[in-house]
């Protein structure tokens, strides 16, 4: 009976079916923002309507907004944690102490009404709160209308104009954007250094700017035929007006919007077969010669993420010369435009990665940043290794890893982001622990279970908020295995895994090898014995933690299912039924997707073993 009532419930009840948004309630936002832009102060007024919905459970009295700008003052947080910190990027140092008046970036809030009532707000630097003129109860919507004026600082970090390779504008957080409210609260972060977190939503976006300017960014142009540009359909003959030009911007599903300005930009489109129209925005001189062979590699990057990752959500996806550095932002990236064409290619396949690892896949970067940094260069990698070649695509991953453990600076890679002693273990902890966390995965739960699974995660996690759990649960769904204790000792702490052959002996034609897990940090063993005839064959230790075992990887070698090694057992004695003559080599996990820490006792060479063997029966 209860089996018939189930099918019955589960026929009757499309409820059933499992998404993403029924395990967790999420915000919402709606932007309509009107903005112009004067070329000659730096400065950005206008509009913005924004529609908040609440879907949370909670009656809010309080909402918050960011004001990233703010932060390029002298005596910001962001200007005294850069003259504090023992490595300060060097692109910050104590650059913003030095800022004069009109090089400063502010973001002012001129008027701001909620649902037609004023509220009453403060700013305390980059953190406007404001409290609600009529609280916002579950389920509920409400529409804030403000008038803002920002000035453009000059470039510092991401944001800014007049960076150092000659690009006037670069407009990455500069708007005032609602913080995210979800299952935490709120995350109403002052701006530090870096890493963000931002409501799902639509962006309607007017820009005024003088018509010389090219704009690239986020979002679709409403208006090509208008703009022209190179937005034009082909054959259209634009008519631009005098002085100001206006574009309008559409972008759905996104957690953020960016743009990017210059007269002097080259405008490039090109088709990816099957998936989104490329932009590419560059001023073209010698130093920037690279930017037409580098568009035949962000092709194959999205074909390659596609058919790996999940499929690109969107239609568009500008690679646009900007600021410093290379920054993530939905529908585009702005990345520095001179430089070898390898290291383009690198930067700019790690930044279109993160069109899956934060645009679409949005984990709190704050947070989580392994989550989005660490998988962003994993696919990356993975991506570049099918492209050009190479043996071991994650091995710099890993030695980001070691350099960090042997630094004595490790931390664990649950900090937040802002908050790392240093930014060198902000770095390794969420771009190499992050990578490692997934190659070493795949040697948990075997490689097709794990590209099942990354497949499985984007599809039912896009456009929301994973949490590492969220993850990590699709990862126990495909594979049958037990893994938060993976997630729990590489992410939370700084354990590290060592394990090693230790004793070797002889008994009755057999050769008995006594493992030893010298670190603290359990994992199973993949064991590798080769046999003086050529053959191998591979002992999989599994660990009770894992409650099973991976499938065979590789059918081409045997291999011979031992029991469980309980994580509390310091070693483990197996049996090779060949005598110690016959096999040529021993070895711990000879792919070393084990981040094992000490790899000088993984491996023994019989012939090298200078002791003779003690039998015991003697
Ligand atoms: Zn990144």
């Amino acid at each position: 009976m209860i089996s018939r009532l189930l099918t019955l419930l589960f026929l009757s009840s499309p409820s059933l079916i499992v998404t993403a948004q029924d395990y967790r309630w999420q915000q919402r936002v709606e932007y309509a923002m009107d903005v112009r832009l004067d070329v000659v102060a730096h400065k950005v007024t206008g509009t913005q309507r924004l529609v908040y919905y609440n879907n949370s459970q909670d009656t809010l009295t309080k909402v918050y907004y960011h004001l990233f700008f703010n932060a390029f003052q002298p005596g910001s947080m962001m200007d005294v944690r850069s003259r504090n910190i023992s490595d300060p990027d060097r692109r910050v140092m104590d650059r913003i102490s030095k800022l004069k008046d009109d090089e400063i970036g502010y973001q002012h809030i001129l008027a701001l009404k909620q649902d037609g009532k004023e509220v009453g707000y403060k700013v305390d630097q980059t953190i406007l709160e404001v409290v609600l003129a009529k609280p916002l109860l579950p389920r509920t919507k409400t529409v804030f209308d403000m008038k803002f004026e920002a000035q453009v600082p000059l470039q510092i970090r991401r944001s800014g104009r007049d960076n150092r390779e000659g690009i006037a504008y670069s407009m990455t957080q500069w708007y005032p954007k609602m913080a995210e409210y979800d299952f935490q609260g709120w995350h109403a972060d002052q701006y530090v250094a870096r890493e963000f977190h931002g409501v799902w939503g639509d962006f309607d976006v007017r820009i005024s700017i003088d018509r010389k300017f090219v704009i690239g960014g986020t979002g679709k142009l409403q208006n090509p035929d208008k703009v022209g540009h190179g937005y034009e359909n082909a054959g259209t003959t634009v008519k631009q007006p005098e002085g100001e030009l206006l574009w309008h911007f559409i972008a759905k599903d996104v957690i953020d919007f960016a743009w990017a300005a210059d007269p002097g930009y080259t405008h490039d489109r090109v088709q990816v077969p099957g998936g989104p129209e490329l932009h590419f925005f560059y001023q073209k001189n010698e130093r920037t010669s690279d930017w037409i062979k580098l568009q035949s590699a962000v092709i194959k990057t999205f074909q390659y993420l596609n058919q790996h990752f999940g499929r690109y959500p969107f239609d568009t996806y500008s690679i646009i010369q900007g600021g410093d550095g290379a920054m993530e932002y939905p529908m585009c990236t702005l990345i520095l435009g001179e430089g070898q064409l390898s290291g383009l290619v690198a930067a700019v396949s790690h930044e279109v990665a993160h069109s899956w690892y934060q645009m679409a896949l949005a984990s709190n970067e704050s947070l989580h940043a392994w989550m989005d940094e660490g998988f962003a260069d994993f696919a990356r990698d993975e991506f570049l290794a099918s492209a050009f070649g190479g043996e071991n695509p994650h091995q710099s991953s890993y030695q980001r890893y070691f350099n960090f453990v042997s630094s004595g600076s490790q931390e664990p890679a649950s900090q937040h982001a802002d908050h790392f002693n240093t930014n060198r273990a902000y770095a390794a902890a969420s771009y190499g622990v992050g990578a490692v966390f997934l190659e070493q995965l795949k040697y948990l739960i075997g490689e097709a279970p794990f590209y099942e699974g990354m497949m499985r995660y984007y599809n039912t996690w896009k456009m929301h908020h994973p949490e590492p759990n969220d993850f990590l649960r699709v990862m126990e769904k495909v594979s049958g295995l037990q893994l938060h204790w993976y997630y729990r000792y590489w992410i939370n702490t700084t354990k590290h895994i060592d394990y090693g052959i230790g004793e070797i002996i002889e008994r009755d034609g057999s050769t008995m090898v006594t493992l030893q897990c010298v670190g603290e940090f359990p994992m199973p063993v993949d064991f590798l014995v080769t046999y003086k005839d050529g053959t191998a064959e591979l002992f999989y230790i599994t660990t009770d933690e894992l409650m099973g075992r991976k499938p065979v990887e590789d059918s081409t070698i045997k291999r011979t299912d031992l029991d469980a090694w309980p994580w509390v057992y310091p070693t483990y004695t197996l049996t090779i039924r060949h005598p110690s003559r016959e096999i040529e080599d021993l070895e711990i996990d000879p792919r070393q997707r084990m981040a094992d820490v000490n790899r000088k006792n993984n491996k023994v060479i019989m012939a090298d073993l200078h002791t003779a063997f003690k039998d015991p029966t003697r």
